[in-house]
C-alpha cells in the first residue's frame, strides 16, 4: 500500500495479480524471491470473497460471486457512491474488518460520514489483498450515474454528475463560510449591545456623581474603571523612581526607624505597599504584624521581596483593592501609606487611606504621615511664558492663537526654577490625616502672594509639605517646594493667561478651588481666580 497514492500504479499491479506474465518484475536488478512471488500469483491466485470464506480466482470473480451469492453488486455500489480509489480501498477494508452482512450495507445519508469513511480503513486487512489493486475508477469514469428523485430516476453521464457534485461541494463550502460570517456578525452585534448598555449605565452613574458631592468617588470606581491606574503601578520603573527618590523614601525610613516605639509590638497596615518597603521598615522597627495591601501586580514581587528578606513571618501581603478586601484582624494600631500624588491630592489615593482608617484603625491609633500642607508661590518667568503661550501667535509666520488656551488650561508638573519664585508662599490647605474626611478633600481657599521682588508674575506654582509628628520623639518633615531638594513629585505650574506686573511687597490675592474631576475622580480640576485682575483660570490636572 505504500504506493496507494498513485492509483495508476495500483492499477498496473492489479494486472499482475490477474496473471499477466508480461507484467512480472523485470529480471534486471531483481532477485529470485521476486520470481517466486510472481510464480505464486500465477499458480494459485486466490481472492477471498467479501462476505464468505470462499476463495475465487480473480477480483472480477469475487464481484460476480458477491452479486449472485450475496445479492451485493460491488460495481453498482462503487458507482453509486462515486468512490475514488481511496474510498474504494477504505470500503473493502471496512468490509473485511467489520464483516457486515451485505444487506446492512447502504449509502449513508448526505452530510454524514460513511461507516468506512475513517482513514484507519486505508490499512489493508488482508496482506496483498488483490481486491485493493482493482482499478475501480474505470467503472466510475465510464458508467452513467442514475439518481433517484421523487418522480423518476435521472441518468447522467458521469462527467456531468461529477461537475454537479463539485458545484454542490463548492456551494456547501460557501454556505459554511457565510454561516461563519453570520455567526461573527451576530457576536459583534451582541458585543455592541453590551457596550452600549455599559455606556448608558456608566453615564447614568456619572450623572449621579454630578448630583452628589464627589467624595467617596474612588471607592465607587468599578474595577475596570480603575484598571489602568493599578496597571501603571505594576511596572518596576515607577517603583524604582519612588525608591530612588531619597527625600521621600529616607523620610519614611527615618520616621519609622527613629520612632520605633510607635511600631514595637503593634499591628500595622501598609496601604498600597508596592514593593513592600514601608512594611519592611515597620517590621524592622518591631511591629508584631504588618498587613501589606496592594491591588497592583507589583505585590507578587513584594511577596518575593519579603521572603528574600526573611520577613514573611511578620508581613502578610494581600492582593486586592483596600476598599474590597477583608483583613485577618479586626483593628490595626498604625496605618502607614505613601499615597501622595502631584499637588498632593492628584490620584485621590488619600481617599483609600481614609477608608482604611475609618474601617480598621483602633481607637487612639494613628495614620502616618499625619500632617500635610499645600502651598502656592508666584512665579515670574517671562521667557518660559512666551515660549509656551506667545509662541502660538507666530508659528513660522502663521497664527495659531487658538492653541494658547489649551496651554493655559493644563496644570503642568515640572521642576520650577527656584530663581523664578517671586513671592512668599501662601498656605492654602492643611490636611490632618487622622481626622480629615474625604468630602473635605474638595476645597476652596483664599490665597495671598506677597511679591519678594519687582517682576511680572507669569504663573502660580503649587507644592506640598509632609510631616510625621503625632507622638513622635523625632519629628520628620520634607517639602516639595522649588527651593528644596528635588523629588519625583516636582512642582505643579499653573500658567497665567495674562501675566501680572508686581512690585516688591505687592499682594496678589485670590481664590483657589481644588476638586476631583467628576468624570475621572483620580484627576483634579483647579480653578484660580485672581481678585486684582479679575482673571478666572480653569485647569485640569490629569
Ligand atoms: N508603599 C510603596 C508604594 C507607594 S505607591 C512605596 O512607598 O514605595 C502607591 C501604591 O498603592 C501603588 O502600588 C498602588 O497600586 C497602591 N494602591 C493605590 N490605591 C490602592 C487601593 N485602593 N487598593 C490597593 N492598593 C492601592
Amino acid at each position: 500500500m505504500a504506493d496507494s497514492g498513485d492509483s495508476k500504479g495500483a492499477a498496473s499491479e492489479s494486472a499482475v495479480a490477474e496473471s499477466d506474465a508480461m507484467d512480472c518484475p523485470s529480471l534486471e536488478g531483481s532477485d529470485d524471491s521476486d520470481w517466486e512471488e510472481c510464480d505464486d500469483d500465477e499458480s494459485g491466485a486466490s481472492v477471498l470473497c467479501l462476505f464468505c470464506k470462499e476463495e475465487l480466482v480473480s477480483a472480477e470473480d469475487v464481484f460476480q460471486h458477491c452479486k449472485t451469492e450475496h445479492q451485493f453488486d460491488v460495481q453498482k455500489f462503487v458507482i453509486k457512491n462515486n468512490f475514488d480509489m481511496y474510498g474504494y480501498i477504505k470500503f473493502i477494508n471496512y468490509i473485511r474488518s467489520k464483516k457486515p452482512p451485505p444487506t446492512s450495507i447502504s449509502e449513508s445519508p448526505p452530510g454524514t460520514e460513511a461507516p468506512w469513511g475513517s482513514d484507519q480503513y486505508l490499512q489493508p486487512v488482508l496482506q496483498d489483498d488483490p481486491l485493493l489493486f482493482y482499478d475501480v475508477e474505470e467503472w466510475t469514469n465510464q458508467a452513467p450515474v442514475t439518481m433517484e428523485t421523487e418522480e423518476s430516476d435521472i441518468t447522467l453521464p458521469v462527467q456531468q454528475y461529477r461537475a454537479l457534485l463539485e458545484r454542490l461541494h463548492q456551494a456547501e463550502a460557501r454556505s459554511e463560510v457565510t454561516e461563519g460570517q453570520l455567526h461573527d456578525a451576530l457576536k459583534d452585534i451582541d458585543r455592541l449591545r453590551q457596550t452600549a448598555k455599559t455606556f448608558i449605565l456608566s453615564d447614568q452613574s456619572k450623572d449621579q456623581h454630578a448630583l452628589q458631592p464627589s467624595h467617596g468617588a474612588v471607592a465607587q470606581l468599578r474595577e475596570d474603571e480603575d484598571a489602568a491606574y493599578f496597571s501603571s503601578y505594576s511596572h518596576f520603573s515607577i517603583h524604582m523612581d519612588m525608591l530612588q527618590d531619597k527625600v521621600r523614601t529616607e523620610s519614611y525610613r527615618d520616621f519609622i526607624m527613629t520612632n520605633q516605639h510607635l511600631f514595637k509590638d503593634k499591628v500595622v497596615l501598609d496601604v498600597g505597599c508596592g514593593t513592600g518597603i514601608l512594611s519592611m521598615f515597620a517590621a524592622r522597627a518591631g511591629a508584631s504584624q504588618v498587613i501589606a495591601v496592594d491591588q497592583s501586580e507589583i505585590i507578587y514581587k513584594a511577596m518575593d521581596i519579603v521572603r528574600e528578606n526573611n520577613l514573611d513571618h511578620v508581613i502578610k501581603l494581600i492582593k486586592g483593592r483596600v476598599e474590597d478586601i477583608q483583613l485577618p484582624v479586626e483593628k490595626v494600631d498604625v496605618i502607614i501609606s505613601e499615597w501622595m500624588g502631584y499637588f498632593l491630592l492628584f490620584e485621590s489615593m488619600l481617599d483609600t487611606v481614609l477608608y482604611a482608617r475609618d474601617r480598621w484603625l483602633a481607637p487612639g491609633g494613628s495614620v502616618y504621615p499625619d500632617r500635610c500642607t499645600i502651598s502656592l508661590v508666584a512665579i515670574g518667568d517671562t521667557k518660559m511664558h512666551s515660549n509656551r503661550v506667545a509662541f502660538w501667535d507666530d508659528v513660522y509666520g502663521f497664527k495659531m492663537t487658538c492653541m494658547r488656551s489649551d496651554v493655559t488650561k493644563e496644570g503642568s508638573v515640572e521642576e520650577i526654577d527656584p530663581e523664578t519664585v517671586m513671592s512668599e508662599p501662601s498656605l492654602i490647605r492643611m490636611v490632618d490625616c487622622c481626622s480629615v474626611s474625604v468630602a473635605e478633600l474638595d476645597f476652596t481657599a483664599d490665597f495671598s502672594l506677597k511679591a519678594t521682588r519687582d517682576g511680572t508674575c507669569t504663573g502660580i506654582g503649587g507644592y506640598f509639605d509632609i510631616v510625621f509628628e503625632k507622638d513622635c520623639t523625632n519629628k520628620v518633615y520634607f517639602s516639595t517646594a522649588p527651593n528644596c531638594m528635588k523629588t519625583h513629585w516636582k512642582q505643579t505650574l499653573f500658567l497665567l493667561e495674562k501675566p501680572v506686573d508686581m512690585k516688591q511687597g505687592d499682594l496678589m490675592s485670590g481664590k483657589i478651588s481644588v476638586k476631583k474631576n467628576k468624570k475621572d475622580p483620580r484627576a483634579l480640576v483647579v480653578r484660580i481666580e485672581i481678585t486684582n485682575t479679575g482673571q478666572v483660570l480653569d485647569f485640569q490636572l490629569q
